[in-house]
């Protein structure tokens, strides 16, 4: 948060007071990390105690699942917020995994949208700050062919949410794991370019997988930059991003593993995100999630103590 407070006009005041009232504070790159889904050691498992748990544990966000389908109605995602608002825990939303914009049928098309639509409403309702989904699968067709389907298909979405008054919530179309997913980051950014009410979701865990690489310092920083350029600066000031372990072959990933039974090199990570001042919400997708968030978030405040805040 930017706080910057009224100029004191006269000077008059005793030098410690005046002091007090212009306390000017520097806009300082922050991540806020926590858990995908409700943390393993919640009881109950409820979204509610979830958010309790995050906060006991000290992690800053929890991102509320409707993977399988979104579970909350308007009055419960509002009871949610309340707890969330009075615990200080920020909320973002994961849309359903069934979502495929590029379908063969019309049918399953309108179903996708109006999911995604009905997410929205309940994420607004949630106050949570933004969704992030799984735009579609190629099904066969040609990358650009797929793109411009999917951009169509999200456009009428953006088009039809504008009108019912959903201004507040951002839709992330996230980084995908696997060949046949749509979502390489070049095509989500140049979606985010050209539809500029999206926002990334990077997902590092899903780039490596899908790409086989991009697990060193410098390939993140280069992802970081590639954002950056594509987007400008916004881009890494309100950035949302997943980080787990992965499992993967040469069609991409299997499935999410703890950070220190995978290859991935969440230390170099945390550097490049350090490093590039990149602020907003870190969301861990390992199994073990609250653990690997702890971890993670460790692992920052270790390199950001102490920084220079300019
Ligand atoms: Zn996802």
């Amino acid at each position: 948060m930017i706080i910057i407070a009224q100029t004191v006009k006269k000077q008059t005041l005793p030098p410690a007071e005046a002091l007090a009232t212009t306390c000017y504070t520097v806009p300082m790159a922050k991540l806020v990390f926590g858990t995908a889904g409700i943390p393993v050691s919640t009881r109950p498992q409820t979204t509610i105690d979830g958010i309790r748990r995050v906060a006991e544990l000290g992690l800053g966000v929890m991102e509320v699942e409707f993977v399988q389908g979104v579970y909350l109605n308007e009055e419960q995602a509002r009871q949610v917020a309340g707890v969330a608002r009075s615990l200080k825990i920020e909320l973002s939303v994961h849309a359903p995994y069934f979502i495929n914009l590029n379908a063969r049928e019309d049918k399953k098309i309108r179903m996708g949208q109006s999911i995604l639509r009905r997410t929205a409403h309940i994420a607004n309702a949630l106050d949570a700050r933004s969704i992030v989904f799984h735009a579609g699968f190629y099904m066969g067709d040609a990358a650009e062919e797929t793109y411009q389907a999917i951009k169509r298909h999200l456009s009428e979405v953006l088009a039809r949410l504008k009108a019912e008054g959903i201004n507040n919530i951002t839709l992330r179309p996230e980084v995908s794991g696997r060949l046949s997913q749509f979502g390489s980051l070049e095509e989500i950014l140049r979606l985010c370019k050209e539809l500029p009410e999206l926002k990334p979701a990077i997902d590092f865990a899903h780039w490596h997988a899908r790409s086989g690489g991009f697990n060193s310092y410098a390939e993140f920083m280069a992802v970081l930059e590639q954002m950056r350029r594509e987007l400008g600066d916004n881009a890494l000031t309100d950035a949302h991003f997943h980080i787990a372990g992965i499992a993967y072959g040469h069609r991409g990933e299997k499935k999410h593993l703890n950070l220190t039974e995978s290859d991935f090199k969440y230390g170099e990570l945390l550097k490049a995100l350090a490093d590039s001042r990149a602020s907003g919400l870190a969301i861990c997708e390992s199994p073990n999630r609250e653990d690997d968030a702890l971890l993670l978030k460790a692992g920052y405040l270790g390199l950001t103590a102490g920084a220079d805040p300019g």
